[in-house]
């Protein structure tokens, strides 16, 4: 029986499709997926990725949040009898639905890739490992180190929840339409909470978002200027074995915790 063709690629949705069978075969590969494993993804698109994670898979929950696209999965659906198709906004989906030990596998829309990992880091107690395809740009941003100058919020905040690791950048040919930006799949190993518990998190975030408010200043300077008392601060970064004059950008996700233990909210 002939497939159904697909509707047109929509730009503001994210809409690049992967068209190379072996990049689907290395994202699923990473993954790890066994027979009982229930895998989340988001965008499935036009389901080249869908097709492979239901062969490996047990269940997979598949979220698209355009209604062309999930018509024309739904229309496919005897071939991944294992698939749950939602038509939903995966930033407003329930995640908490999903079982304790999901795999999260995605080429994920661009527009809204950076909101849609802090939300599926959120829920990172029952999503043990996720095989992202990210902006090369923001890969590199996410596994930067202390004194790179990619090392900013967001790589404290995702390393903070999770090791991760930049597996193999995907070439813009790789897709149709072609994106306009490179490609690069992460692999992300959740770990619970690193020494603050659940309510501790809030004022950390904080923290780490006005540390690098202006990145060309001290901490203590940045701070300040971002409304935190300055003596509390001080006595903070010197109880932490830390110099004055330190920069948000050489600090440790570890230091960030422990400064974010001693400077109160
Ligand atoms: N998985 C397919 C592939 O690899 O070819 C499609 C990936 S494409 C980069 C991103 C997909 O995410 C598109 O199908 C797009 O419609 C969908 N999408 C965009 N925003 C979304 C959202 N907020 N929630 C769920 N899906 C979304």
């Amino acid at each position: 029986m002939s497939r159904p063709d697909s509707p047109p690629a929509i730009k503001r949705l994210g809409q690049n499709f992967l068209i190379d069978p072996n990049i689907v075969r290395k994202i699923v590969a990473l993954a790890e997926v066994r027979p009982t494993d229930s895998v989340l993804e988001i965008g499935p698109g036009r389901g080249i990725l869908t097709e492979a994670l239901a062969q490996a898979a047990g269940r997979v929950t598949a979220v698209e949040i355009d209604p062309r696209l999930h018509a024309h999965l739904t229309e496919r659906q005897a071939d991944f009898p294992n698939v749950t198709l939602v038509l939903a906004d995966a930033l407003a989906y329930p995640l908490e639905q999903l079982p304790v030990g999901t795999i999260v596998v995605a080429n994920l829309p661009y527009y809204i890739s950076t909101p849609l990992l802090f939300r599926l880091l959120e829920h990172r107690d029952r999503f043990p490992r996720m095989v992202l395809m990210l902006q090369d740009e923001v890969a590199d941003r996410l596994v930067a180190k202390p004194g790179h100058s990619d090392y900013g919020v967001l790589s404290v905040m995702a390393q903070y929840a999770a090791d991760m690791r930049k597996a193999f950048k995907v070439s813009a040919q790789c897709f149709r339409p072609r994106p306009e930006v490179g490609s690069a799949v992460v692999l992300l190993r959740t770990r619970p909470h690193r020494g603050l518990s659940a309510a501790e998190e809030p004022q950390f975030a904080a923290l780490v978002k006005a540390a690098f408010a202006h990145r060309r200043k001290t901490l203590a300077n940045s701070l300040r200027d971002e409304g935190y008392d300055p003596q509390p601060v001080m006595e903070a970064i010197e109880a932490a074995g830390l110099s004055p004059a330190v920069r948000a950008e050489v600090l440790s996700v570890q230091q960030f915790v422990e400064l974010s233990r001693r400077i109160p909210a």
